[in-house]
């Protein structure tokens, strides 16, 4: 058999921008199949799976600020947006045959479950993919604390954030050649030089319970199972 995966519990943060595929917009069900596929080859080897997905691909509640609409009203359209992402995730993993349960931060409950931590708790034990939805339920957040928080609560061992790159360099490496990867860096550092692997206060709320965010690669195919097995690109903030 092969060897242990390197952590028992993980929460996996993807953008709203990484399901829309080269369309600009929206949901791209191949991009979607696609994503859902590396969730599943982890779950295979008995890691259980917290996903935080964003909403940026349909709505930004900045955005809609931005062009007149009060704040908040436009942060909550865009906790509505990652509960459909939520769902269409939902359904591509449900459709490989993992068994997922979707928990909103804002019950709806004819559309998925309410937050509650035990309950969550309990689907992990069963192996259940669990999608928390809607933020953290509160305006001025972002899905990035949002993943932290409930990394934090359900006791997960790392953050795993897939981004177009495999982590976090000194400079865009999209525009500098001479970029630099990180293999670890500390929390600290992150903040101080102000590096975008998530927003500040994710990333204080990570380095208040010690949960190391893995930066990788989501273009890359198989890097998510690659990294639990203890191989790839990738940098540890920690
Ligand atoms: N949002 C919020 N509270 C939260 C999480 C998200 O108000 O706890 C809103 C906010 O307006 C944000 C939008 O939902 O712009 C989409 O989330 P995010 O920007 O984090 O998505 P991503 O950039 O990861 O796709």
């Amino acid at each position: 058999p092969a060897t242990r995966p390197a952590y028992n519990r993980v929460m996996l943060k993807i953008s709203g921008e990484a399901l829309m595929g080269s369309q600009g917009f929206g949901l791209h069900p191949p991009t979607v199949e696609r994503i859902a596929q590396e969730v599943k080859s982890v779950h295979d080897l008995g890691v259980e799976i917290c996903m935080v997905i964003g909403g940026g691909n349909i709505f930004r509640g900045l955005q809609g600020s931005a062009q007149g609409m009060e704040r908040t009203t436009a942060d909550y359209m865009g906790m509505l947006a990652t509960v459909m992402n939520a769902l269409a995730m939902q359904s591509a993993l449900e459709s490989l045959g993992v068994f997922t349960r979707v928990i909103s931060a804002i019950p709806m409950d004819q559309v998925c479950e309410p937050y509650i931590r035990r309950r969550a708790v309990r689907h992990l034990e069963k192996k259940r993919v669990v999608i928390f939805a809607a933020g953290t339920g509160n305006p001025y957040f972002t899905t990035d604390t949002a993943a932290t928080l409930r990394a934090n609560e359900m006791g997960c061992e790392a953050i795993f954030k897939g981004t177009k790159v495999d982590g976090v360099y000194d400079k865009d490496p999209v525009e500098h050649d001479d970029a630099v990867r990180y293999e670890r860096i500390s929390y600290d550092e992150v903040l101080a030089q102000h590096l975008g692997v998530m927003d500040a206060s994710a990333i204080a709320l990570a380095r208040e319970n010690d949960v190391p965010i893995i930066v990788f690669s989501l273009d890359e195919p198989g890097g998510f199972k690659g990294i639990l097995a203890g191989e790839g690109t990738y940098t540890k903030v920690q």
